[in-house]
């Protein structure tokens, strides 16, 4: 693999404090609150969800992903919220995954004398790389300078969201001058994309570099990458956060978020290069157009779960519980739909982060998805017995769902150090829940995404036998499983080698 990683990101030391969150006594948790339903639900936090007994109530109300938004905030403010989720985790009894979502290299203007402008219909505008003093109606600074080298006369520019579109009349020296198509506000450093794609902005910023320090030094589970181009862009993330992350011995999972035209026809190299994806439908819609979103989502759901990776479907879910405490009916259509699809997850973003009703909004969240899945009669799909593989691991996956599937099994248990084999078979769909036992505390932060795996913190054991009678007690224990009842259980022989997973045992509960 190549070499990414500068050596200025070598050289330079955070001065950041770095914490281990692995405290917790192992095994001493008993997890109340396992979710009744497959899907996952990933909560941004923000200002309206700062504290640990909202974190903590959040997590009881179901969320199994908590987002740190790099686009806002400082340092301190992200290390300080991770503190509080892990404590969160631990009083609410289920430990979730913290991602960390990169900002990326958003483009946006500068700021404006006024803080805002309102652009009318027909109005010249001016983006200008070179302008020092703050924006008017008539021109405004930016933060990308290779925004002039980028766009060409004809380009459609949309700024904040697409809610205003400027067309390039010309490109002069660093300014960019423009027609406004569709006027209104706009105010300090809104984002600008491009309609179809095509600037060229490296997906990695100085910024984020700083940033994956920071979220390493709590380990984060996740990092997601903003505005990826292609498969490059995922290597060089991983790699940074690997070398940043090498003193504890972590390695957080990758995801990509597509939004970017660009990526659409790299998707699949993309995907081979992370561990998810999140449909990034914020930015991608004003990329594409909104009209090719729906169909997107469906696409890259397919072929996330096809390539044995995980999807989450972002943005604007309930967008209208940001300031109200119902959602819209079509929001609801909108999340249901999304777990039609096969989303391992849906994303709350400023509902969570900044909205009114944080606790509420993933409260109807989790009773969307609960309904959704009932609704749908989930037979096991056929697509695993087409799907071709030599590895002994992920042919024992395979057969733990036939089997769990003709035999009505109430469980699939899965003894699993490194996570894979819940993942392989989460990847179809089943009607059996999957519970996945790992001594890992790292490897149970990190399935929490995975749809239909509900992760357990078990303690090592290194005898097989005395494993397996464990394992039957806690699902006893937790009441998952009663006398009579049947269930799979896939280990791995010698116990506690990642990888190793090469034995099925169905058993009945005596
Ligand atoms: P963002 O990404 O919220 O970081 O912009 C998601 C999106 O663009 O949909
Ligand atoms: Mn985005």
């Amino acid at each position: 693999m190549p070499n990414f990683v500068p050596r200025l990101f070598l050289q330079s030391r955070t001065s950041l404090p770095q914490f281990r969150f692995n405290y917790l006594k192992r095994d001493s948790m008993m997890e109340t609150n396992i979710p009744r339903h497959a899907t996952k639900i990933v909560a941004t936090l923000g200002p309206a969800s700062n504290t640990v007994e909202l974190i903590e109530k959040m997590i009881r109300a179901k969320v199994s992903v908590v987002r740190l938004n790099f686009s806002h905030g400082t340092a301190q403010d992200h290390i300080d919220r991770a503190m509080m989720v892990r404590e969160a985790a631990r009083r609410a009894g289920r430990e979730v995954a913290i991602m960390a979502d990169l900002q990326g290299p958003k483009i946006r203007v500068g700021k404006f004398a006024e803080g805002k402008v309102f652009l009318e219909p027909g109005a010249k505008f001016v983006l200008d790389g070179e302008r020092t003093e703050l924006g008017d109606v008539s021109a405004v600074g930016l933060d990308y300078k290779e925004l002039p080298q980028d766009v060409k006369a004809g380009d459609v520019l949309l700024l904040n969201d697409g809610l205003i579109m400027l067309t390039v009349d010309k490109v002069v020296g660093e300014a960019v001058h423009t027609t406004v198509n569709l006027g209104g506000e706009l105010s300090n450093n809104k984002g600008i994309n491009k309609k179809g794609g095509g600037l060229t902005a490296p997906a990695l910023t100085a910024k984020d570099m700083e940033d994956i320090k920071t979220a390493m030094s709590f380990q984060a589970d996740y990092v997601a990458v903003s505005f990826p181009q292609n498969a490059t862009d995922m290597e060089m993330a991983r790699q940074l956060c690997n070398v940043a992350a090498a003193e504890f011995k972590h390695k957080p999972g990758m995801i990509a978020k597509i939004e970017r035209a660009e990526a659409i026809p790299h998707l699949e190299s993309i995907l081979k290069a992370s561990d998810g994806i999140m449909v990034a439908r914020g930015d991608l819609a004003v990329e594409v157009g909104n009209a090719a979103v729906p169909a997107l989502q469906k696409r890259m759901i397919k072929m996330a779960r096809a390539m044995d990776k995980f999807a989450i479907t972002a943005t604007q879910m309930m967008e209208s519980m940001i300031s109200a405490p119902m959602p819209t009916r079509a929001e609801v259509s909108d999340v249901a739909n999304a777990v039609l699809d096969g989303t391992d997850a849906v994303m709350l973003s400023a509902e969570t982060a900044s909205g009114k009703y944080p606790l509420e909004t993933v409260q109807e969240m989790s009773r969307i998805c609960e309904a959704a899945e009932k609704a749908e009669h989930v037979e096991l799909d056929g697509g695993f017995t087409t799907k071709s593989t030599t590895r002994i691991d992920q042919t024992i996956a395979m057969g733990a769902l036939f089997t769990a599937h003709h035999l009505g099994a109430k469980a699939i248990v899965a003894l699993t150090d490194s996570g894979s084999t819940p993942l392989w078979m989460s990847r179809h769909r089943i009607d059996v829940p999957i519970y996945a036992l790992t001594p890992r505390i790292a490897t149970q932060r990190k399935m929490a995404i995975y749809r239909n795996v509900r992760p357990l913190l078990v303690a090592t054991i290194t005898d097989r036998d005395s494993a397996l009678t464990q394992a039957e007690k806690y699902l006893k224990k937790r009441g998952i499983v009663k006398t009579g009842d049947v269930y799979a259980i896939t280990c791995g022989e010698p116990m506690g080698a990642p990888g190793g997973t090469n034995m099925l045992k169905i058993c009945r509960v005596g």
